[in-house]
């Protein structure tokens, strides 16, 4: 099974792909990861698409639809995938049909206020990755990782500024996405109307992935 994860920055995608990945065995690709991990490796890729990812705009199509083509070539995927973050635009989703075939595409509806206030909560892990929200950490020590004990950051494009940006661009560049895949039937939405806690929304993707399998 072949599955996309859309949704605007906030929505969850890492967390419920992540969850998609191990319930039903397929790769999880992220591509923000990928990126990320091209920028401090200072690759060609990475030194691209630095000023884009630090402006909250989308690198553009050529750059990540090869990234991407080469990725989905490795024998890992050939079982299966959870794509989180990709495709972005219709541009990419075109590729991407081209490449192989999409099962289904599961959409993260979040309130506005709702995402906002996730992204500028957000802090990672610089050791294991673990993601946090301030408002649901664990551990008594602020700044500090409740699994592995590493220190917690704040993503540079987490900041007020950047993420108005990422809000625009997702409007913008992925909304239509979404239309492109409703026109193929593939879309099952996940709609919340407020912050609901975590295990209640995976149950939710979950009993829609469940739809299609059966
Ligand atoms: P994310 O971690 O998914 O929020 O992505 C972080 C940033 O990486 C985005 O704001 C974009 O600058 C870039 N990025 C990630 N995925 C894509 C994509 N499919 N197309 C273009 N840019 C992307």
């Amino acid at each position: 099974m072949n599955i996309v994860v859309l949704g605007p920055p906030g929505a969850g995608k890492g967390t419920h792909s992540s969850r998609i990945s191990d319930r039903y065995d397929l790769i999880h690709i992220t591509t923000g990861d990928i990126i990320r991990d091209e920028i401090s490796r200072e690759t060609e890729i990475g030194r691209k698409a630095k000023k884009y990812v630090q402006s909250g705009k989308l690198v553009p199509d050529e750059i990540v639809i090869e990234m991407m083509r080469k990725r989905l070539a490795r024998k890992d995927c050939k079982d299966g995938f959870v794509l989180d973050g990709f495709p972005r635009t219709v541009n990419q989703a075109e590729a991407l049909d081209e490449i192989t075939d999409i099962d289904v595409v599961i959409n993260l509806g979040v309130p506005k206020d709702v995402l906002i206030k996730r992204l500028s909560s957000r802090r990672i892990c610089r050791d294991c990755g673990e993601v946090y929200n301030l408002v649901s950490m664990r551990s008594e020590k602020p700044g500090v990782c409740d699994e592995c004990g590493g220190e917690l950051y704040q993503r540079e494009d987490d900041r007020p500024e950047v993420v108005e940006k990422r809000l625009e661009e997702y409007d913008k560049q992925t909304k239509p996405v979404l239309g492109y895949y409703r026109k193929k039937s593939k879309v099952k939405d996940v709609i919340i109307k407020k912050e609901e806690p975590v295990e209640k929304i995976v149950q939710m993707v979950f009993d829609a992935l469940d739809e299609t399998v059966d």
